[in-house]
C-alpha cells in the first residue's frame, strides 16, 4: 500500500481483517494530509453528488460505515465518534429555501430520510442560526466523524491486525510490462504481489508507473479553521450559505471550506480565512465572540470528471485507491472493501465506471464548486 491516508488505511485494515499480509508505506506521518485536513462530513445527499453511480457508491459506505466504525473500534481501542444524527441545510431567502424544500422533495422520493423545516422548527433545532434564516432541511441518516481520531484509530486497528505502517520517503514501483514485481523503499526492495497506489493528491507523482496507470491527478486545495465554542452549541453538521460548520465533542466548531486550485500549495491564507468567517457570521453573528482556535490547510485528490480512480489497472497486481476529492472520508469503508475484493479477484460491476480505462485527461474539471 502506498499511502496511509484513510484510504489507505482502511483498504490495508480491511485486507488484514481477510488474512493478508499488507504493509502500508508513506513518507510522512500516517493520516496527517488530506485525511486530517478534512471535515469528516458524511454527506453525499447534502453535498449533492451529482453522478449517479458515484452517489450509489457514496450511499453504500454511509450505510457500511457504522460496522466499519465498529470493526475498527474492536481491533483498535479507539472510538472514531462516528454521528449519524443528521445533517441541516439552512436557507436565508425564498429562493434558496425553495431551491431546498425541491431537493428535499427528490430525496424523499428516493426513500431518502429527509425533513422540511420551517423556521421555527429550525430554530428549535439550532438555536444559533441568526434573525435572518428562513427555514431549511434535515437529512436524517447524514452525519459526520471525527476523521483524526479515526485515522489514529485506523493506525492502532491497523497494527493490531499486523499491518507493518512505515515510512519511507523515497518510493519507486517496479513492473515489468506484464505485472508488478515490488517497490523500492528507503529499506530496499519489498517484493510484492499487489501495490496499491494510495497516494492522494500526489497520486500521479508516484515512480515507476507505465504513463497508462498513472491516474490524472490534480490538488483542490481547502482551507478551514476552527472556533472553541461551547459543545452542543451547534447540534448537527450544519451547511450555510458559502460554508459549513461541524460541531466535534472536544468544543472545536469546524468551518469549512475554501475550493481552489492552487497546486500543491499548503498555506493558510488570510483571504480564505476571511471568505470563510465572512460566511459563518454572515449567517451567524453570534458565532462572532468565539476564539479562532486553529486554522489549517489540505489537499483533495481532484479528477478531471469528478470521479474517483478505483480497481486494476492494466499492469496486473497494480491497484488504484485515489482521487476521492471531497468524499474521500465518506468513501473510505466502500473503498476498502471494493478493493479488497478487487485485489482478490472479486471484480464486480461496482468499480467499472471508476476504471482508469476511461481517462479523461482532456476534460475540464467542471464539477468543481465552491465549499
Ligand atoms: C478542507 C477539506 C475538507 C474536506 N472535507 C471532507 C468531508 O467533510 N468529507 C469527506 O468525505 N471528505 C472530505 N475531504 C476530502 C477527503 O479529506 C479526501 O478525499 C481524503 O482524505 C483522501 O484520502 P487519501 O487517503 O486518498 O489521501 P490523503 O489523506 O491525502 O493521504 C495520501 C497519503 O499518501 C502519501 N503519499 C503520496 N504519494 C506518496 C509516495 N509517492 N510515497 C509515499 N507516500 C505517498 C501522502 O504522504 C499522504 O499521507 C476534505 C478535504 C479537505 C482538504
Amino acid at each position: 500500500m502506498i499511502g496511509a491516508g484513510l484510504i489507505g488505511l482502511a483498504i490495508a485494515f480491511e485486507l488484514a481483517e481477510r488474512g493478508a499480509t499488507v504493509r502500508v508505506y508513506d513518507r510522512g506521518e500516517p493520516a496527517r494530509a488530506a485525511s486530517w485536513a478534512g471535515a469528516g462530513m458524511l454527506a453525499p445527499y447534502t453535498e449533492r453528488v451529482a453522478d449517479e453511480v458515484l452517489l450509489d457508491f457514496c450511499a453504500a459506505s454511509l450505510r457500511e460505515y457504522p460496522p466499519f466504525v465498529d470493526r475498527v473500534r474492536a481491533a483498535g481501542g479507539m472510538d472514531p465518534r462516528l454521528r449519524l444524527d443528521g445533517v441541516v441545510h439552512a436557507a436565508f431567502n425564498q429562493a434558496d429555501l425553495e431551491r431546498l424544500q425541491h431537493g428535499a422533495r427528490e430525496l424523499v422520493a428516493r426513500e431518502v430520510a429527509t425533513e422540511i423545516l420551517d423556521r421555527a422548527s429550525l430554530l428549535s433545532v439550532e438555536p444559533w442560526l441568526g434573525s435572518q434564516v428562513a427555514g431549511g432541511v434535515i437529512v436524517s441518516g447524514e452525519g459526520c466523524v471525527d476523521n483524526r481520531r479515526l485515522g489514529r484509530a485506523l493506525v492502532s486497528a491497523c497494527q493490531t491486525r499486523g499491518v507493518l505502517v512505515e515510512r519511507s520517503s523515497a518510493m519507486h514501483v517496479e513492473c515489468n510490462e506484464r505485472r508488478v514485481l515490488g517497490v523500492h523503499t528507503d529499506l530496499g526492495f519489498v517484493a510484492a504481489g499487489a501495490i496499491v497506489n494510495a497516494g492522494g493528491a500526489w497520486a500521479s507523482q508516484l515512480q515507476g508507473i507505465p504513463p497508462s496507470c498513472v491516474p490524472p491527478i490534480v490538488p483542490i486545495k481547502g482551507e478551514m479553521l476552527a472556533l472553541g465554542a461551547p459543545v452542543d452549541f451547534v447540534r448537527h453538521a450544519t451547511w450555510v450559505p458559502g460554508a459549513y460548520l461541524v460541531p466535534r465533542d472536544d468544543g472545536r466548531l469546524l468551518v469549512g471550506a475554501t475550493v481552489e486550485s492552487a497546486g500543491f500549495d499548503e498555506r493558510v491564507t488570510a483571504r480564505g480565512v476571511h471568505e470563510l468567517l465572512h460566511a459563518a457570521l454572515s449567517s451567524a453573528p453570534s458565532l462572532g465572540s468565539f476564539a479562532v482556535t486553529e486554522s489549517w490547510a489540505g489537499l483533495r485528490p481532484g479528477t478531471p470528471d469528478g470521479l474517483p480512480f478505483l480497481g486494476p489497472t492494466p499492469i496486473a497486481g497494480l491497484f488504484l485507491a485515489c482521487g476521492h476529492y471531497r468524499n474521500g472520508i465518506l468513501l473510505a469503508p466502500a473503498t476498502a472493501r471494493a478493493l479488497a475484493d478487487a485485489i482478490e479477484n472479486k471484480i464486480g460491476p461496482e468499480l467499472q465506471s471508476f476504471s482508469i480505462e476511461r481517462r479523461t485527461e482532456e476534460s475540464s474539471p467542471s464539477r468543481i464548486t465552491r465549499m
